[in-house]
C-alpha cells in the first residue's frame, strides 16, 4: 500500500497541496514553443527547472528536448538575469542558428521581476539578434497557473510577437489545436483538409514530438509550424480555437491584433464535440460532409451501440487538464458511464460550469473539484470513500489504482510509463474508437480476472 496514510475522511485544507493534479507552467510553454519550426526554447531561470521541464517532455514524447538555459546562480537571483539572458540569445544564434528563440520565465525569473521585453528588445538593439530571426516571449511563473496555462500563455505570445495582417486575406482557417498529442494535430490536419478547408495549425508538433527514427539526429525536427505560416495567420478568414483553456486567449489576441473572427470549441474528442468539430469546419468550406468521414462516425457509434452493455452505469474518476476533462467527461456520458469525480489541479474560470454542461443531468452526484486543493490525494480520498469502476488520468494515477485496485486507462499528461499516446490520436471518430477501445480492455480484464471458472467465458 503506497499510499496507505490517505484516509477516507475529507479534512478541508486550505494552504496544503498533497500530489497536485497538475505540473509546473515553463513545460507547457516549452511544449508549445516545440510547435514552431526551427524554434529553440529558452528557460529563463535555472539549470535546475530546465532539466526538470525537458526530461518531463523527453519521458512523456520519448524524444530528444532542446532548449537553452539561462543558468542562473546567486548572482542572477541577487542582481536579476538580464546578462545571462543577453548572453544565451548571443550563444544560441551563434552555435544553434535556429530561425526563433521562445523565451518562458521560471519561478525565480519572475520573483526577481525580470522585464523580458526590455531585456530582448536591447539584445536587439545590441546587433544579438541576426536579421530575419526572432525572440519572442511568454511569462510563465509556476506560483500560479499549471503546465496548462503555460502552453495558452506561449500560443498567446506566439500570435502577439508574430501574426500579421497584409490587408489581403487567404482562404485559410487558423486551427489552434490546444494540449493535444502530435498524432492528434495529423489528425485535425487531415480532417480539416477532408473537410475542404486549408488549415494552417499552430503550434503543430507533429513530425518533431513523434519524428521517424531515420538513423541521424536532426537538431531540428522537418515538423512544426512555419513562421512564415504562423505570420500569416493574420490574414486568415477565421480562427477555430480547441479547448478553452489551452487555446482561447491566442484566438482573442489574434483577433484584437488582426480582426481575424475567431470560435471556441471543446476539444473535439468523443462522438459530439466531434460533431462540432467537422460541423465548424463544414459553415467554413460549404462542402457536404465525405462518405469516409461518416464513415468512421458510424464505425464508433457502432462500437458503443455493440460494447453499451459493458459501458453502463460504470462509476468512473478521471483527473487531469481541463480542456480534455470536459471532453472526455461529455464521452463517457455518451456511453452511458458515469463520471462521479472530476479533478483538475489547473486553475481558470467556467471549469466547473463547462462540466456540469458536459454532464448534463446524467449524473447528479458527480462532484467537481479544481484549484490547488484539488489533488491526487482529494482524489484518493474521494475513491475511498465510494469506490469507482475504472479511473481515468495521467502516470500519477497508477498508485490509486494499485492500492484500490481499480482499472485505470491513461489519459492526458504526463504518461511517463506507457508508449502510443503520441503515435495515436484521441481526438475526432477514430480517436473516440481508440479510447472505448481502451476502456473496454481494462473493463473485461477485470472481467475476466475476477470471474470464478465456471463463468469464465471466451467470448465477450
Ligand atoms: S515550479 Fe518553478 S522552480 Fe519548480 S521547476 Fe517549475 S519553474 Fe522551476
Amino acid at each position: 500500500m503506497l499510499l496507505r496514510h490517505t484516509t477516507a475522511d475529507v479534512m478541508e485544507r486550505s494552504a496544503l497541496t498533497i500530489n497536485p493534479a497538475k505540473t509546473c507552467q515553463p513545460i507547457g510553454a516549452l511544449y508549445a514553443a516545440l510547435g514552431v519550426h526551427n524554434c529553440l526554447p529558452h528557460s529563463h531561470g535555472s539549470q535546475g527547472c530546465c532539466a526538470y521541464h525537458r526530461s518531463t517532455l523527453t519521458r512523456h514524447y520519448k524524444e530528444p528536448v532542446m532548449a537553452g538555459s539561462s543558468s542562473f546562480t546567486e548572482g542572477s537571483a541577487v542582481f536579476g538575469g538580464q546578462a545571462n539572458l543577453l548572453q544565451a540569445i548571443t550563444n544560441m544564434f551563434a552555435m544553434y542558428n535556429p530561425d526563433i528563440i521562445a523565451v518562458h520565465t521560471t519561478c525565480l525569473s519572475e520573483t526577481i521581476g525580470d522585464d523580458i521585453v526590455q531585456i530582448i528588445s536591447k539584445a536587439r538593439e545590441e546587433g544579438k539578434v541576426p536579421p530575419g530571426k526572432h525572440v519572442i516571449h511568454a511569462n510563465t511563473p509556476s506560483y500560479i497557473g499549471s503546465h496548462v496555462t503555460g502552453f495558452s500563455n506561449m500560443v498567446k505570445g506566439i500570435v502577439t510577437y508574430l501574426a500579421e495582417t497584409t490587408g489581403r486575406k487567404r482562404n485559410q482557417v487558423n486551427i489552434i489545436p490546444g494540449w493535444v498529442e502530435p498524432s492528434d494535430m495529423r489528425e485535425l490536419r487531415r480532417l480539416a483538409r477532408a473537410m475542404g478547408v486549408n488549415p494552417n495549425i499552430f503550434p503543430d508538433t507533429s513530425d518533431v514530438m513523434d519524428a521517424p527514427q531515420t538513423g541521424t539526429h536532426e537538431f531540428y525536427p522537418r515538423g512544426g509550424a512555419p513562421i512564415e505560416e504562423i505570420r500569416h495567420a493574420g490574414d486568415s478568414r477565421s480562427t477555430l480555437a480547441l479547448g478553452p483553456t489551452a487555446s482561447e486567449a491566442a484566438a482573442l489576441a489574434l483577433e484584437e491584433k488582426c480582426q481575424v473572427r475567431s470560435e471556441v470549441l471543446e476539444l473535439p474528442i468523443g462522438l459530439l464535440a466531434t460533431d462540432r468539430f467537422i460541423n465548424a469546419l463544414r459553415h467554413r468550406s460549404g462542402i457536404r460532409v465525405p462518405g469516409f468521414i461518416t464513415d468512421e462516425r458510424g464505425r464508433l457509434v457502432d462500437i458503443i451501440a455493440d460494447m453499451h452493455q459493458y459501458f453502463y452505469r460504470k462509476r468512473v474518476a478521471l483527473f487531469g487538464d481541463p480542456d480534455q476533462l470536459v471532453s472526455l467527461t461529455e464521452f463517457l456520458v455518451t456511453l452511458d458511464m458515469r463520471p462521479v469525480y472530476i479533478v483538475t489541479g489547473t486553475p481558470g474560470k467556467r471549469f466547473e460550469t463547462r462540466i456540469r454542461e458536459a454532464l448534463g443531468d446524467a449524473v447528479p452526484e458527480a462532484q467537481i473539484r479544481q484549484g490547488a486543493q484539488a489533488d491526487m490525494f482529494l482524489l484518493h480520498q474521494m475513491i475511498k470513500k465510494e469506490g469507482v469502476d475504472l479511473l481515468i488520468g495521467n502516470t500519477y494515477g497508477k498508485y490509486i489504482a494499485r492500492d484500490e485496485d481499480i482499472p485505470f486507462v491513461r489519459f492526458g499528461f504526463p504518461i511517463i510509463d506507457r508508449v502510443g499516446h503520441s503515435y495515436f490520436p484521441t481526438v475526432a471518430y477514430m480517436g473516440g474508437m481508440r479510447l472505448a477501445e481502451k476502456i473496454l480492455s481494462v473493463i473485461m480484464d477485470r472481467q475476466d480476472r475476477n470471474a470464478p471458472e465456471e463463468s469464465f467465458e471466451l467470448t465477450m
